[in-house]
């Protein structure tokens, strides 16, 4: 039985056309399923951020604002990422954190809505034209809630957290805002962005999506599907190490009024005219607030070089096999009932993710890293399988499912 799928691993390995990619990380002998908190070193990178750090920062200090590139980097790396989300050039910054980039969107929204008290002044009172409610994932990643609470009450709106499936019922006139993950981090079910979007729309509000367990798994479409304003991360499956910066998209015909809450003197029109009134730039560079983290940002610029050629149709194919593989190994070699799936078997509804729920999760996760196979442990039961299809392989999903099998029989 074992060595069946064994096999069939070798088999699908051989022909899978991205497997030349792993070669371009630095990994080692573990199963690396983590790849949706942290993605693996590109080699590319090392080298990179010596150059920056040595000559560009080392000798050529401040010139390098110009002659490194430093001062474009946001805008220059946020078209880098565009393609991998489906979005024309223009339309992206790189910078700060993804919770910060989730607190600009949000109050964005609200304020492209025409919404909330009107004064953004919080005290719930006066002319903001009736849109006075900002919708969220109730199953959202904490940080996502935390700031589209604060957002509401910064607002003058209320908070309704509803479940995806309830989001279409729950829109209304009074709707300004709607903040959705594309995928949900800890079942890795993938939500219907077109047709959620599309509800937003006929609804009036405005729609916010967060991207950071999706874009460099699966395609997004961005432009395609009219989304508003959406955010991600860049350290899970673009693979920008520890800490990289987020990115903003702003659709370019909502740019002229996209009015960020965190205007700074690197969103300014002219930031070294060092002027006391605030004229906010053209174009997506308005989501920038102060001095970028240029040596992480530089880092990811380096990783995203891996993209070079590769087609976010093939990684979605590869993501689907992967997940299936790995879900027919599990029910092969698991002994019956020790784990249940959560992750949806329609690969229409399917990130590139398997949950597994699963009795003293933690502790089988403890024990899977020890023999070489790292996921997540998510509470309360939950074990968590990244598949990053540019450095994982079916090899190693059979490994991984075998190694499950021992630790849970
Ligand atoms: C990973 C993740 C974040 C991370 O936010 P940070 O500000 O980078 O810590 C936020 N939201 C979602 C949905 C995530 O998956």
């Amino acid at each position: 039985m074992s060595e069946s799928y064994a096999e069939k691993a070798a088999a699908l390995d051989a022909v899978d056309e991205l497997g030349k990619l792993r070669a371009q990380f630095v990994l080692d002998d573990a199963v690396y399923l983590d790849g949706n908190s942290l993605g693996a070193l590109p080699r590319s990178v090392p080298g990179r951020v010596e150059d920056v750090v040595r000559r560009q920062w080392g000798s050529l200090r401040i010139r390098s604002w110009d002659e490194s590139g430093w001062w474009t980097a946001p805008e220059r790396i946020g078209d880098l990422i565009a393609p991998l989300v489906g979005a024309a050039a223009g339309q992206i910054v790189v910078s700060d954190s993804t919770s910060v980039n989730v607190f600009k969107a949000v109050v964005g929204a609200v304020r492209l809505a025409g919404g909330g008290d009107g004064h953004g002044d919080g005290d719930g009172e006066g002319g903001g034209g009736g849109r006075d409610e900002i919708l969220v994932d109730a199953t959202t990643f904490p940080t996502d809630g935390y700031i589209a609470a604060s957002a509401a009450r910064l607002t003058g709106c209320t908070l309704r957290p509803v479940t995806p499936d309830e989001v279409p019922g729950a829109l209304g006139p009074r709707t300004a805002a709607v903040l959705l993950n594309h995928v949900d981090y800890r079942t890795g079910r993938l939500h219907d962005l077109p047709s959620l979007t599309a509800a937003i729309h006929d609804a009036g509000a405005v729609a916010v999506w967060d991207l950071c367990h999706s874009a460099g798994a699966l395609p997004v479409g961005l432009d395609e599907h009219g989304v508003d304003l959406a955010v991600g991360c860049t350290y899970k499956y673009l693979n920008g190490g520890p800490g990289s910066p987020a990115y903003l998209y702003v659709r370019r015909d909502l740019q002229p009024r996209f009015d960020s809450p965190l205007p700074g003197w690197n969103s300014h029109a002219d930031p070294f005219g060092m002027t006391p009134d605030f004229t906010p730039a053209p174009g997506a560079l308005r989501g920038r607030v102060g001095t970028p983290d240029i040596l992480s940002m530089l880092a990811l610029e380096a990783a995203l070089e891996v993209w070079d050629g590769v087609s976010v149709a093939a990684v979605r194919a590869k993501s689907l096999a992967l997940t299936d593989f790995f879900l027919e190994c599990v029910s092969a070699y698991v002994p019956e009932g020790a784990v249940e799936s959560v992750t949806p078997a329609a690969h229409a509804e399917r990130g590139s993710q398997v949950a597994l729920r699963c009795s003293d999760a933690g502790g089988v996760m403890r024990r899977l890293i020890e023999r070489g196979v790292v996921g997540d442990f998510r509470e309360p039961d939950i074990l968590r399988f990244g598949f990053t299809p540019l450095y994982v392989g079916f090899g190693d999903v059979e490994r991984a499912a075998r190694v499950l099998a021992e630790i849970t029989s």
